[in-house]
């Protein structure tokens, strides 16, 4: 499979790493829009979250607890943002299901 995202997770694709386990795996994102700009990401391929059954809730959940477990590492208690940009209209442009956190600036709402 032709996915970017499941290349950094088999480590054939370069990337910084900020946690890993098991289930997920998460990593700078290389075009940062905010001064904390990190992916997490499921070591399933999994395309979307829209194509993400019931059968991986648990999943999900785990890839959110990581996301929040990465912002109270990275010490961002003046809040942060996780977002999950899921087809066309919100222009996800990598087909693998990722959390977006984004922090350590005012984020506006609402987003473009
Ligand atoms: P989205 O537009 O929600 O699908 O987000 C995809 C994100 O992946 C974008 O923020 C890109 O900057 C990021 N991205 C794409 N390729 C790479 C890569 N090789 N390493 C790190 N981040 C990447
Ligand atoms: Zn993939």
């Amino acid at each position: 499979m032709n996915c970017v995202f499941c290349k950094i997770i088999e480590e054939q694709l370069p990337s910084t790493p900020v946690y890993r386990d098991d289930l997920a795996y998460a990593f700078a994102d290389i075009n940062p829009k905010a001064p904390v700009h990190i992916l997490i990401v499921p070591r399933e391929h999994i395309g979307s979250l829209d194509e993400a059954g019931e059968d991986k809730s648990t999943l999900l959940g785990h890839l959110l607890w990581g996301a929040a477990e990465i912002a109270r590492k990275k010490g961002l208690k003046n809040g942060y943002r996780v977002v999950v940009n899921t087809g066309e209209d919100a222009g996800q442009s990598v087909d693998h299901l990722h959390l977006h956190l984004l922090g350590d600036r005012k984020l506006t709402w609402p987003p473009g």
